[in-house]
């Protein structure tokens, strides 16, 4: 059967041959990377390896210099309205939450939906509560990020992102942040994510989390993808001498 723009992409990214430098620094090194749809990818590494980087690529939020990020059927720069389409598609978390500190929790979730795609209010309001719900706070829609823990504004993060109906959710140490009582309460709402079938990259050193829900792990070191495998293979028998020594640390 002909590919029509309807049949849906086989993988929801892939990355090719990505090189990018911070001026005459060479961040990203040939970094090639395909998730396929549905599937759950745990990258990890050293500080300063290029996970964040490598994942802002992902959402247009880094530019860079050579080779190819496809996200379902688009690539990226090809073409500027469906580039767009493509990011709107695509969700983030960050470590720092970025939440909006002067609007509510409802209007958090409800601004992109509202502005960007012009939604009216009481539906925005109403899907809005409806990721609130799935990620346990309802009960929170009016209050201010500030009146918050951590883990709560993780999770309106979270449903916000939820909110734009996303193909794909990008995680970027989305637990570093938190303190320990509240880093189960966001694994947990990411693990009900993955068992819905969302597709996910998730930089984390949550090692039980990587073995529990990631189909495979990526280990990054100085720009590049130096192993991939799967979650008992990687901890049990990695390949690389850089990623034993990565796992060592973490015991
Ligand atoms: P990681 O997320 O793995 O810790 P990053 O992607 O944040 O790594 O950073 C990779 C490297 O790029 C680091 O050496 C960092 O200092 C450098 N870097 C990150 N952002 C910038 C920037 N905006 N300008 C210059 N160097 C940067
Ligand atoms: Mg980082």
């Amino acid at each position: 059967m002909p590919q029509t723009a309807k049949t849906p992409a086989v993988h929801a990214v892939q990355i090719g041959a990505l090189n990018k430098w911070y001026g005459t620094f060479h961040v990203l090194r040939d970094v090639s990377l395909t998730v396929p749809n549905g599937s759950r990818i745990v990258v990890c590494g050293p500080s300063g390896s290029g996970k964040s980087t490598l994942i802002r690529c992902l959402n247009g939020l880094e530019a860079y210099q050579q080779g190819t990020v496809t996200l379902g059927a688009t690539r990226l720069g090809e073409n500027a309205r469906e580039t767009t389409l493509a990011r709107r598609q695509t969700g983030m978390v960050f470590q720092n939450f970025n939440l909006f500190p002067h609007l509510t929790v409802l209007s958090n979730c409800t601004l992109a939906l509202r502005r960007v795609l012009g939604m009216a209010r009481h539906e925005a309001e109403s899907l809005a509560r409806h990721h609130l719900e799935k990620v346990r706070i309802p009960e929170q829609a009016n209050k201010y990020p500030a009146q918050l823990s951590g883990g709560q504004q993780q999770r309106v993060a979270i449903a916000r992102a939820l909110c734009m109906n996303p193909r794909l959710m990008l995680f970027d140490e989305p637990t570093s942040a938190l303190d320990p009582e509240m880093i189960k309460e966001v694994l947990d709402v990411m693990t009900g994510l993955a068992n819905e079938g969302m597709t996910m990259i998730c930089v984390t050193h949550e090692m039980g989390f990587a073995r529990e829900v990631a189909d495979q792990v990526v280990f990054m070191d100085q720009g590049s993808i130096v192993e991939q495998a799967s979650p008992s293979t990687f901890f049990t028998t990695p390949g690389h001498p850089r990623a034993r020594s990565f796992l060592n640390t973490l015991l």
